[in-house]
């Protein structure tokens, strides 16, 4: 068994386990240096929370046990492919590589269809489901022109 079998094995067992906490069927574990630095699962319905994902979960996990916002340098297990929201937090935490078990058919053909979100993404502003308007743009921009100015800001 490759050691990259056995952490997905791993984010695997946490979504079955899951299941019999109460949560949804998905795990995932993140790796840095060929140990498991943090596992998750989903907790949406355990916390209401709907972002408690299982990669959001190993994500805010890891960052706490590396006291670390960037989890450069990791690599996620994930038991199922990740949602756009999951992939968009892992694209922000710069993790290295994504390896994923069931895929997102896999996931719809169950009752979770996030293809839908995929697709939204894609459209203009206009046309997507939830209607997005801009307001007061100008005092908006005062944060940002902060930020500009802010000399001993922490980048990320
Ligand atoms: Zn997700």
């Amino acid at each position: 068994m490759s050691f990259q079998e056995e952490f997905m094995r791993r984010a695997i067992a946490c979504s079955c386990e899951n299941i019999k906490l109460g949560g949804g069927p998905f795990g995932a574990v993140i790796v840095k240096d060929g140990k498991i630095v943090a596992e998750g699962a989903n907790k949406v319905t355990i916390n209401n929370d709907p972002t408690a994902h299982a990669e959001v979960m190993a994500i805010r996990n890891a960052a706490k046990n590396l006291n670390d916002f960037n989890l450069s340098g990791c690599e996620i297990y994930t038991s199922c492919e990740p949602c756009p929201m999951c992939l968009s937090a892992i694209y922000w935490a710069r993790i290295d590589k994504i390896w994923y078990a069931n895929t997102k058919t896999d996931a719809k053909n169950i009752g979770f269809d996030d293809s839908f979100i995929y697709d939204e993404v894609k459209l203009p502003l206009e046309e997507r489901a939830i209607p997005i308007t801009q307001l007061l743009r100008e005092e908006g921009l005062q944060a940002f022109k902060q930020w500009e100015q802010k000399e001993d800001k922490t980048e990320y």
